[in-house]
């Protein structure tokens, strides 16, 4: 009887031993999941950071917020309070004033962020207040930024890129009349759709000039920024963008990787 008891203790604490092992282990993978990840997609005008974030959120559940999409939807409903200033600003290829764009942004954010794993910012921050800006949300919501990839290419091939770009009127797919042309002429390999649109601000060579100079005057100083931070994986914009997919999925992994550790 004795020996029965002392059998039943050891199968008692074997039990209680396992048990804790698995609580533990399924915490410490839930921190893991639960640890967003958050990078940024920087380069100039047309250097491919839309289309780049697109090939890659969905396999990590991230949302791509791409400033210049959410600032443009903001702008076609008239009841906005901004619309008409960001209308403006828009089609110049001037930055919006900051206050403006980060009440916007941080809206956005707030009412996107939870159903994802974490956020591929595109075309944000910009300038260095609005780095700031990113920081503290970062900081006020408990997570960090993981890293900064920087798209590279040169002006002249910049301007091609821009005068035949044009996306799909219903789910904004991006295509490129010398590039990445629809795989059935006119109709959108997404979604089927036969409308398509050009952006104003390609159309108009002065808007895209400006939008060169900004990025070379303040978005450059955010990038040395991010890089005395360590953050920064140069990729060039122009190797194609299987190998710009490629690059950004290892840099995702590694990410994912480390958080682990
Ligand atoms: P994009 O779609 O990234 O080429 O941006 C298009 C336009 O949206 C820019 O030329 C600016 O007018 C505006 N925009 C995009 N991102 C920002 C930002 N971070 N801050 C202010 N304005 C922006």
């Amino acid at each position: 009887m004795k020996n029965i008891s002392v059998k039943l203790k050891v199968v008692i604490f074997l039990l209680v031993v396992v048990c804790f092992g698995v609580s533990l282990n399924y915490y410490f993978n839930s921190y893991i999941m639960s640890k967003k990840i958050n990078i940024i997609l920087m380069g100039p005008a047309g250097s491919g950071k839309g289309t780049a974030g697109d090939a890659v959120k969905d396999t990590y559940g991230l949302l791509k917020m791409s400033a210049g999409d959410v600032l443009r939807e903001y702008r076609k409903d008239e009841k906005n309070k901004y619309a008409k200033t960001v209308n403006e600003y828009l089609n110049a290829g001037k930055l919006v004033p900051v206050e403006i764009a980060n009440a916007i942004i941080e809206d956005f954010l707030d009412k996107n962020i939870k159903n994802y794993k974490g956020v591929i910012f595109d075309g944000f921050p910009r300038s260095e207040e609005q780095a700031i800006f990113l920081d503290e949300y970062l900081k006020k919501t408990n997570q960090t930024l993981d890293a900064v990839v920087y798209l590279k290419m040169s002006p002249e091939e910049l301007v091609e890129r821009l005068k035949n770009r044009y996306s799909c009127a219903k789910c904004g797919e991006i295509y490129n009349k010398v590039g990445k042309k629809t795989k059935k002429e006119g109709v959108c390999d997404v979604c089927g759709h036969t409308h398509f649109v050009y952006r104003e601000d390609d159309a108009d060579i002065n808007a895209i000039y400006t939008r060169f100079e900004i990025f070379e005057n303040e978005t450059k100083k955010v990038i040395q920024e991010y890089e005395a931070r360590g953050l920064v994986h140069k990729i060039q914009a122009n190797s194609g963008m299987e190998a710009v997919k490629k690059n950004l999925t290892n840099l995702l992994n590694d990410i994912i990787e480390n958080n682990k550790k």
